[in-house]
């Protein structure tokens, strides 16, 4: 019979939370039952790191590459029920460093990761109109954020893990100035997020090798100078089966459908009208729990973009406005699921699901989208790897 591990803010039954700053300094006994009991904690909880001296912590929080990826991966959650044939592949890699020259944003050296300037217009409608210096700052990240996504497309391909990706995207970011976006963003603990076949979106790198059929999206966020872009796309790895590359097929094509009514007086729910009208006539479902959102100076902002038809969404679009739009659509049923690492959502029936992503900018005739492909004409990565 197991212990039952009790949760070090309330005294209640624990999770699989563990505090990240606790495991740096090799504390295995933090466990806690939810984000809020812990965060309620905070203030006491805090005073248990400083028992521990400086010196062991810096020798603990940078273990060698070599004790880590040699490990022999396991599955960290052997009892839980999944929904899918996926599983993680645990050890996760040691959290990666920015150097400090490169700008970080509010939540990079927050304990929890929370974002202050998020949450002081949290619940706010107010859609910000960008001038044109920001405007001028938003072109450049999302240009890298591109430029990021291109070096993971490079490297994507059966038997490199995840993990393997997330290494290079984070090496990609330092290289051109900019702070991975998602790194510590609300304790999220890679640079990039990876989600394979039945995974929809947030996926964590792991210690998992892709395997011919997978289909892989990738979802790039850069922080430079100020500014946000983010972008995403679903990948091929190796042969994939004609059914579901058709669903990565319908899930770009609805995405461009979506591009296509972008212009100053359009209301922003009808993304979802248009989105959802195209992938249910061919039979695929709308995630309901993840929406586009406006970015600029804020990683996640008004407006909120839904995907799914007949949404209650607010605002209209204007000159200056930058969001993204990113459906993410599944073969089966719209529902999501996530695991125990509180990140990985995926589908309730285990079916595989897709998406895309691009940050556009609202201009006086249409838009702009600022994360566009670059290289060659243009074509998304999926369908070069035919
Ligand atoms: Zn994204
Ligand atoms: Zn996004």
């Amino acid at each position: 019979m197991t212990a039952v591990i009790t949760c070090s803010g309330c005294g209640g039954e624990a999770s699989t939370l563990k505090c990240p700053q606790c495991l740096k300094l090799g504390i295995e006994t933090s466990v806690f039952c939810s984000q809020d009991c812990f965060r309620t904690a905070w203030p006491k909880h805090k005073l248990l790191h400083r028992k521990f001296p400086d010196e062991e912590s810096k020798n603990q929080t940078k273990p060698t590459a070599s004790a880590t990826v040699t490990n022999c991966p396991y599955n960290p959650w052997p009892m839980f029920s999944f929904t899918g044939p996926l599983r993680p592949m645990y050890p996760l890699s040691p959290k990666r460093t920015v150097p400090e020259h490169i700008m970080r944003p509010d939540y990079a050296d927050h304990p929890l990761g929370e974002s202050a300037c998020e949450q002081s217009v949290k619940g706010s409608t107010q859609i910000r109109v960008l001038d044109d210096e920001e405007i001028e700052g938003m072109r450049l990240a999302c240009k890298l954020a591109r430029e990021v996504l291109d070096v993971a497309y490079e490297a994507a391909d059966v038997g490199i893990t995840t993990d393997e990706i997330d290494r290079l995207v984070h090496e990609a970011c330092i290289e051109r100035e900019c702070y991975p976006s998602p790194l510590n963003y609300y304790n999220f603990p890679k640079s990039c997020c990876t989600s394979v076949n039945e995974v929809i979106c947030h996926g964590i790198p792991d210690q998992r090798p892709l395997e011919n059929g997978d289909i892989l999206n990738v979802d790039i966020t850069v922080y430079h100078r100020g500014f946000h872009g983010d972008l995403n796309e679903t990948m091929f790895i190796g042969e994939v089966a004609p059914q579901h590359r058709k669903l990565v097929q319908v899930t770009y094509e609805a995405l461009q459908k979506a591009i296509a009514i972008i212009k100053p007086g359009e209301k922003y729910r009808e993304i979802g009208n248009v989105i959802q009208k195209h992938v249910s006539a061919h039979g695929y479902s709308v995630v309901r729990s993840y929406c586009g959102h406006g970015i600029h100076r804020l990683f996640h902002t008004a407006p909120q973009v839904p995907h799914y038809a007949k949404n209650k969404a607010c605002g209209i679009m204007k000159s200056g406005h930058s969001f993204t739009i990113e459906p993410m659509i599944s073969e089966g049923n719209w529902r999501d699921q996530t695991w125990p690492d509180e990140w990985t959502a995926v589908t309730m029936d285990g079916r595989r699901s897709a998406q895309f992503e691009q940050t556009f900018l609202v201009t006086d005739i249409g838009c702009e989208i600022m994360t566009r492909r670059r290289k060659n004409d243009g074509q998304p990565y999926f369908i070069d790897k035919k």
